[in-house]
């Protein structure tokens, strides 16, 4: 047996079935490049979903681990420790707010916007006790809690999983006359993705974000905008809603926010929204540990620079000017997305979603399907132009595009 079939098989006869990797058993990572057990590097085009936005081992982020956890790594809330304050003031400039509420992946914190909003709903809005809703789109994606798998669309996320939380309407994603019919004297929030990433990279029509702000704004219900995979660099901005020059009323972050390294979340509001909490209404053993606070406060300071969003912004440039010639080809029937993320819809006739990450695979490219027949790329920011055209070298040959 190989190294690459034991470990396969130790996973499939021990671990549950809820993921379908790719047969790749990776051992060390650099940059936008991974290595297998085998010693076959392999060009990384998915980033972890976004979570690896500055890429493998981040020097910064690392040293900002290391330096860490030859301090203290936990205290748990009951205590403060000397990288908390900093965080939390630090992010909530960066996002521009008031006040954040840190907790470690993103269902944690797409939960706590939801919790968040309610209580805003009934405290400040004054919307009856147990009547809130709070307004969704379709195929979105926020997380694998049972609340939020109770709003979900996707059958596979949600079958039987129920009872399912109540208290959510869920609209078309980008129809606007949707949403204005759905939200009411008792909605709290309408909560979106600015780009749907795990429908596929679905962009919104030009002028819908605008007009969810403008709407909620005149209506008084929150803005929630989840960020967790849009933000922090991604599409060229530190948000993606900045594209449409919109400022939601609460973010909810996480992936990236963590560097890599580890989980990080938070949502972040203004002082009226979050400022409504007092000890004991929410909390998190691990939500802000000092870990956490100093990896995500050198992350911060990284975006600060603007040198990734700038990156995002050139590169991504490139890559849609380049996939936008493979969509005229008859292999790809469509391309969306913005900055260094794009969603490639194949045509079926040249094989599923799966089949063509398993090809770009033993081209030594790592992507992964979504939703049948499209591939997301969503290579880490730190990525080289070169290493990018090489990439999409590998997908052209694999496409027969080559
Ligand atoms: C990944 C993701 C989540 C869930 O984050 P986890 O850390 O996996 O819980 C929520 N919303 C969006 C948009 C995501 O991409």
């Amino acid at each position: 047996m190989t190294s690459t079939e034991h470990s396969i098989a130790a996973a499939e006869a021990h671990s549950a079935h809820n993921y379908h990797p790719l047969p790749v058993v990776v051992a060390s990572a650099d940059g936008a490049w991974m290595t297998d057990v085998e010693g076959r590097r392999y060009l990384d085009m998915l980033a972890g979903y976004s979570a690896l936005n500055f890429g493998h081992r981040n020097r910064r982020l690392t040293d900002a681990a290391k330096a860490q956890l030859e301090r203290v790594t936990l205290t748990s809330r009951a205590f403060h420790h000397d990288r908390f304050g900093d965080f939390c003031a630090q992010l909530a400039e960066l996002c521009g707010k008031e006040m954040v509420l840190p907790m470690n992946t993103g269902a944690e914190a797409v939960e706590t916007a939801v919790k968040t909003a309610r209580k805003w709903g009934y405290r400040v809005k004054g919307v009856p006790d147990g009547r809130a809703k709070i307004v969704v789109a379709e195929n979105n994606f926020h997380g694998r809690t049972t609340t939020i798998v109770s709003f979900s669309t996707d059958p596979e996320a949600r079958a039987d999983y129920g009872p399912y939380t109540p208290g959510f309407e869920i609209v078309p994603y980008g129809d606007l006359d949707a949403l204005t019919a759905a939200v009411d004297e008792n909605t709290v929030a309408v909560l979106l993705e600015p780009i749907q990433g795990e429908a596929g990279v679905l962009m919104p029509p030009p002028g819908y974000l605008a007009g969810v702000r403008e709407l909620t704004r005149e209506r008084g219900v929150l803005f929630i905008a989840d960020e967790i995979q849009s933000g922090l660099g991604r599409t060229g901005r530190t948000f993606a809603c900045e594209h449409e020059g919109v400022v939601p009323d609460m973010y909810v972050l996480g992936k990236a926010l963590g560097g890599g390294v580890v989980p990080v979340s938070a949502v972040a509001a203004s002082r009226e929204v979050l400022g409504l909490y007092r000890p004991g209404e929410h909390g998190s053993t691990f939500g802000g540990n000092p870990l956490a606070c100093a990896v995500a406060l050198e992350v911060i300071a990284m975006l600060r620079t603007g040198e990734f969003q700038q990156r995002a912004t050139e590169l991504g440039d490139h890559l849609h000017s380049e996939l936008g010639l493979l969509a005229g080809g008859g292999a790809v029937d469509a391309v969306r997305g913005r900055g260094l993320w794009a969603g490639v819809d194949i045509n079926p006739a040249h094989g599923t979603g799966r089949e063509i990450s398993e090809k770009l695979m033993a081209h030594g490219v790592l992507v992964k399907d979504t939703h049948g027949s499209t591939i997301r790329l969503a290579p880490p920011l730190v990525i080289s132009k070169e290493d990018l055209d090489w990439g999409l070298d590998q997908l052209r040959t694999v496409l027969g595009a080559g």
